[in-house]
């Protein structure tokens, strides 16, 4: 669909209705709707329609592939409405970002949601240094192992924080996770519950560390099928796309 006045006010509606829906889940497990932040995905859509998200109120643009990010973002930039609001939003990168995408991704981003290698990790801290950026950065997690599904294994996770704990610039603040395909509502709840557990036992180790730089209060779980189990595991950002378009897809 063409973006117009029509799909400004359905954009409008949309986003009230998103923010309405995850505070209600917040109160429903006595949570403060202020403790989850929404990063609307706009993924779905062109930049124009996805550009009308920040207009309706929406100030955390999140992105799976870098592409889509350049492009929204560029589009963003050189629009002339709206700039107060622009000045406000951080991009989120929640897929996979490809070491080679780094240089034109890195300067646009407020935080990385897909961290899933030592290798990425190296290469993000070193490009951070090169432009003087400090990155707060979430490590993915396959609590599942599933060979389907992207991520680390939570075996795979104790030794990899000593090592991100060297890197310059590059700041940990915590996991994200995506719940098995195809899993109900209960064996989602169940999942963000390791994943939240994970982070529990790894807050710990993290205390410890040396330099002590890393931090694990953050879990970006839930999208539109399954925040209100990620907020009752405690998610911290939910991650809502399909919601944030209807009436428009
Ligand atoms: C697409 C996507 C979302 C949003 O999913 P919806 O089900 O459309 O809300 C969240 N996180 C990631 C990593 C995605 O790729």
């Amino acid at each position: 669909m063409e973006a117009n006045e029509a799909t400004a006010k359905i954009m409008q509606a949309n986003w009230q209705r998103v923010q309405e829906q995850v505070a209600e889940a917040c109160i429903k497990v006595a949570r403060e709707p202020s403790e989850v932040r929404i990063v609307g995905v706009s993924k779905y859509v062109g930049p124009e329609l996805a550009a009308q998200l920040i207009d309706a109120g929406c100030r955390d643009l999140g992105e799976n592939r870098p592409q889509h990010l350049w492009e929204l973002h560029d589009y963003s930039a050189a629009r002339n409405v709206n700039k107060a609001a622009l000045a406000e939003v951080t991009w989120h990168m929640i897929g996979h970002l490809q070491r080679n995408k780094l240089r034109r991704t890195l300067p646009m981003i407020g935080c990385l949601h897909s961290l899933d290698s030592l290798k990425l990790a190296t290469a993000v801290s070193a490009e951070a240094v090169l432009i003087g950026k400090r990155l707060p950065v979430l490590i993915e997690v396959n609590i599942t192992n599933d060979r389907e599904k992207t991520g680390l294994s939570p075996e795979q996770l104790p030794s990899l924080l000593e090592q991100l704990d060297c890197l310059p610039l590059l700041q940990v603040q915590g996991l994200m996770a995506m719940s098995s395909l195809g899993a109900d509502a209960n064996q989602a709840r169940r999942e963000f519950e390791q994943v939240r557990d994970l982070r529990d036992r790894l807050q710990t180790l993290v205390g410890q560390l040396r330099l002590g730089q890393l931090s694990m209060g953050q879990l970006s779980m839930g999208m539109s099928g399954d925040f209100a189990e990620a907020i009752a595991a405690g998610a911290t950002i939910v991650r809502i796309g399909t919601h944030l378009w209807e009436g428009i897809l």
